[in-house]
């Protein structure tokens, strides 16, 4: 697609041709392409959206190495006895990894697995490293990509077979610290989410059968999407002792006594990109929320020729001014492009407030400032423009936010048996909250009927979150009518 296209603007419904509309926001955005022919599942991130990487990744970093987490990097090929190591990740993963067999024209002895996930690569060093309860805890993080060869249509940044994330590795002394460190990690996938991404996330825990493969309790942040569907965030993982055991992860304590570690691991990717386009973009294209826009606002002069020259003056002026005051700015003062061609293209590529300056605003010492999301137009005082420019930034991203609360506020529905669940989901998507026995052939019956399945089920004190009869402790399952101690959310998800 030549950048001539980007003048066609969007085409499709968000509303009611929700992944056609996703499609051509990442490529008319110039968010992503396609991988070559044959290689179906992978994606270009292109620069736009690289850029939106980088920045997600600079806030997680920055608070991971807050709290005591330092970067490594570890081959990006596992073999294939390591992976074997841990039965639960073989059976877990066996159907998605990718072999290397030969290097160069030569056989490999043994198969190389691509890494679908890094556990069966670290935990044998963080074995080497750790000898005495002084080294821990032991904390690492990778920025890298990973392989699951899923069999499914690619869907940018959502589904596709090659993705960039980070995964982070910690090895602790006790099994409550290594549950304190999961949380942590949760916590701070929340943030990212409710700070930077302007998306509110539900927290809790994935249900037993759908746990990561070897771990104890795997812990999530579930977005839901403005088509109804969940989208998984992140998801952190107290992997208990299994991989300990599986990798001789030892310490010796105090007391000079051989003890078992216990582990976590947990990993955020560029899905979170997936979730803030679907989120907060529209039919005239990406919406950024200014903690992540290359460009947070976007100086537009309008100009005829006996005006031209004060009005550009005054614009460079305003650009210079915000520039110095740490403001992402862009002064589009092309002049093969008319002013509407211009308001376009930058609504397109989501810059979260743009400023209007013409020969009215010139003479009465003011700008035009309009709202990304929903074009509200606001006079700004020349004089104060760097104070004011951060009101209307947090303004719009206030917006967006309040957007998504309510999307999410207005989503979540009871139910009590399976035909309520059914409906429910049916006509409203959401999540639906049931009480559970806890059996997975119960989701089983709710995914045989509907796309949908248990994307998360609330942590025990997390008491609002729970179905009432669960609280009140007199719950039968909605599906199988055995007793139910558990609520599940269900939902269709991404
Ligand atoms: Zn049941």
């Amino acid at each position: 697609m030549s950048d001539d296209d980007q003048t066609l603007g969007i085409t499709e419904s968000k509303e009611y041709a929700t992944g056609d509309w996703y499609a051509e926001v990442c490529q008319k955005a110039g968010l992503t392409n396609y991988g070559p022919e044959g290689m179906s599942g992978f994606i270009v991130a292109r620069p736009r959206s690289y850029g939106l990487w980088e920045r997600v990744q600079g806030e997680l970093d920055a608070r991971f190495k807050d709290t005591g987490v330092q970067n490594a990097y570890f081959p990006l090929f596992i073999p294939e006895s390591y992976l074997e190591r841990e039965k639960d990740i073989v059976e877990g993963f066996d159907p998605e990894v990718a072999w290397v067999t030969h290097g160069g024209h030569e056989e490999l002895e043994e198969r190389l697995a691509v890494r679908p996930t890094s556990e069966s690569i670290i935990a044998p060093y963080m074995s080497q490293w750790i000898r005495s309860h002084r080294d821990l805890p032991l904390r690492v993080n990778q920025w890298a990509s990973v392989v699951r060869w899923e069999a499914t249509e690619t869907k940018p940044f959502f589904r596709t077979k090659e993705f960039l994330w980070q995964e982070g590795h910690t090895a602790h002394e006790t099994d409550e610290d290594a549950w304190e460190e999961t949380l942590t990690r949760l916590d701070q996938y929340e943030e990212v989410y409710e700070d930077v991404l302007a998306i509110p996330v539900m927290r809790g825990q994935k249900p037993d059968h759908d746990k990561f493969p070897g771990a104890d309790t795997t812990t999530t942040v579930e977005a839901l999407m403005p088509d109804g569907k969940s989208v998984q965030g992140a998801t952190s993982h107290h992997l208990g002792q299994s991989f300990a055991e599986a990798f001789d992860i030892t310490y010796s304590d105090e007391d000079e006594e051989e003890r078992v570690a216990h582990t976590t691991s947990w990993g955020f990717s560029w899905r979170s990109l997936g979730a803030l386009i679907m989120t907060h973009s529209d039919e005239q294209g990406l919406v950024l929320p200014p903690t992540l826009a290359p460009e947070q606002v976007v100086i537009v002069p309008i100009w005829q020729s006996e005006t031209k020259e004060e009005v550009i003056d005054y614009a460079e002026e305003v650009a210079g001014e915000l520039e110095d005051a740490g403001v992402r700015v862009e002064l589009d003062d092309r002049d093969e492009r008319n002013p509407g061609f211009k308001f376009n293209e930058w609504e397109l590529k989501g810059v979260p407030v743009r400023f209007e300056i013409g020969p009215h605003e010139v003479e009465d010492g003011e700008i035009t400032a309009v709202h990304r999301p929903d074009g509200e137009e606001v006079t700004l005082d020349r004089e104060n423009v760097a104070e004011s420019v951060r009101d209307e930034l947090d303004t719009v991203y206030a917006k967006l936010f309040a957007d998504a609360e309510e999307n999410i506020e207005a989503n979540v529905r009871d139910a009590d048996d399976r035909a309520g669940i059914l409906g429910t989901l049916g006509q409203h998507g959401g999540y639906v909250k049931a009480p559970w026995c806890g059996d997975e052939a119960c989701e089983e019956e709710i995914s045989e009927q509907m796309a949908a399945e248990i994307v998360m089920v609330p942590f025990p004190d997390d008491e609002e979150k729970h179905h009432d009869d669960v609280l009140a402790g007199d719950a039968d399952c909605a599906v199988c009518g055995d007793d139910a101690d558990e609520t599940a959310y269900f939902a269709k998800s991404y």
